[in-house]
């Protein structure tokens, strides 16, 4: 049972991540909770190469690839091994993130990425995926006013770049419908969580 969390800035989706943990441990499930990108120490340690302040020079392909070893990585050493012992793995981001970001936002082209990504998770795929959405100024507006959170590279972005994210998104939920269900992240975080976890419940149930 392998599901997904995306979303823009903001959006809650860690969060959304420790009370879904919650509540499946509640119901009996052994539950894997993980990050993209990071979760292990290789991926951590591109992903602080991605995020570096320092690194403005980074190519959008470079990024891309780098997002993908990352990937790579977390997948072989910590999501299918937990999948194998039948756990539930909830990670935050995904090959989606790559999509909307790398692929639309960026330009890359989303088949493009796509085929990279194809080649780093050979057909490990989410059975499901939760698109938390908001508007990028509510979700801008979120993390300003969060205190003593760490602010990176891609966080300096604007307002444009995170409205190309949503439309990233809204585009692969169309071309995936049955796997990428989007959730109105603006409603109060326990609204959120119900409808959420209503969703996993109706999705694994047996
Ligand atoms: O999920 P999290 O907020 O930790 O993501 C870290 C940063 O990486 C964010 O600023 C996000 O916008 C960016 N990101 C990205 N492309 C991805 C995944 C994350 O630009 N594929
Ligand atoms: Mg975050």
């Amino acid at each position: 049972r392998f599901i997904t969390i995306e979303g823009g800035e903001g959006a809650g989706k860690t969060t959304l991540i420790e009370e879904l943990a919650r509540l499946l441990i509640e119901q009996g499930y052994r539950v894997l909770t993980t990050r993209e990108p990071g979760g292990i120490p290789i991926a951590e340690q591109i992903r602080s190469v991605i995020l570096d302040k320092l690194n403005t020079k980074m190519d959008a392909r470079t990024e891309a690839l780098l997002y993908a070893a990352a990937r790579r990585q977390h997948l072989i050493e910590k999501v299918i091994p937990a999948l194998d012992e039948g756990m539930f793995v909830i990670c935050d981001r995904f090959v989606d993130s790559s999509l909307a970001y790398q692929g639309y936002a960026r330009e890359l082209g989303i088949e493009a990425v796509r085929s990279i990504n194809d080649f780093a998770i050979d057909g490990r795929m989410p059975e499901l995926t939760l698109w938390l959405d908001i508007s990028p100024e509510a979700g801008l507006a979120r993390i300003q006013e969060a205190a003593g959170r760490e602010i990176n590279r891609l966080d300096l972005e604007g307002l444009s770049f995170h409205r190309l994210v949503r439309d990233g998104y809204i585009e692969l939920m169309k071309r995936d419908p049955d796997r990428i269900i989007r959730i109105d992240a603006e409603n109060e975080p326990n609204v959120v969580l119900n409808e959420a976890i209503s969703i996993i419940n109706e999705r694994f149930r047996g």
